[in-house]
Parts: C-alpha cells; sequence; structure tokens
C-alpha cells in the first residue's frame, strides 16, 4: 500500500480551511456585486436620486464643506458632496447586501452552498 493512499489528516484539514477561505472570497464578491447592484441607477440605494440625494445631503459633514468655502476652494465642493453623498449611500447598501447574501447563503442548498446542483432545483427552487 502506498503512502498516498493514506487519506491524510493534514490534507483534510487544510482543504476544509481553503474551502472555507473560498466560501468567504465568494461572499465578499457576492456582497460587492450587490452593492452595485443596490447603487445601480433606478436601484434603491442609487445615491444621485432626486430623494436619495436630498436624504444624503441632510447626512453631509457640512463642516468640511463650510472649510473648502472658507478657504475660497469652492470648486472643490461639488467633488467632496459627491463623494460624500456616494459614500452615505454605499454604506447603507452594503449593509443590505450583507444581509441579503448571509440570508442567502443561510438558506442555500447545503450539498453544494448555492453553487447549483441538481438537489437545487429540487429543494431549493429559486423565484427568480
Ligand atoms: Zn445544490
Amino acid at each position: 500500500m502506498s503512502l498516498y493512499d493514506v487519506p491524510c489528516a493534514v490534507t483534510a484539514d487544510l482543504n476544509r480551511y481553503l474551502s472555507r477561505l473560498d466560501e468567504d472570497d465568494r461572499r465578499d464578491e457576492a456582497i460587492d456585486e450587490r452593492t452595485e447592484e443596490l447603487m445601480a441607477d433606478g436601484g434603491e440605494y442609487a445615491p444621485f436620486n432626486p430623494d436619495n440625494l436630498a436624504e444624503a445631503i441632510s447626512e453631509v459633514d457640512i463642516a468640511e464643506i463650510a472649510k473648502l468655502i472658507d478657504a475660497g476652494k469652492v470648486s472643490e465642493v461639488g467633488a467632496v458632496l459627491v463623494k460624500q453623498v456616494r459614500g452615505y449611500w454605499e454604506a447603507l447598501a452594503r449593509n443590505e447586501a450583507e444581509r441579503q447574501i448571509d440570508n442567502e447563503i443561510a438558506n442555500a442548498c447545503p450539498r453544494c452552498r448555492g453553487r447549483g446542483c441538481r438537489h437545487c432545483d429540487e429543494d431549493y427552487g429559486r423565484d427568480d
């Protein structure tokens, strides 16, 4: 019997560790992707539709804006505002994306963790 036929505990642990890393990576990627979708034009978290812009404007760091205007850097105000508004909505969108993805992972087919297998269609048919 060859040494290579013996299942190695270290290899098994390593594989388990790597597959968890892989799942973490896939979770991060899925959250990034979902965040972008939520923030896309027409999305619920689109930073620059009028309602969302109004909400974010009321939350901006007005001291930073005032400082720029005081210093005569009026031309920089727009870029700083856009950055702050985008940051405000990105934080909210990321929270929502995390909630959605973790929910999807928790409800994913336990056999393939949502990668897709015949049991997904049978037992965990998606609505979309
Ligand atoms: Zn499956």
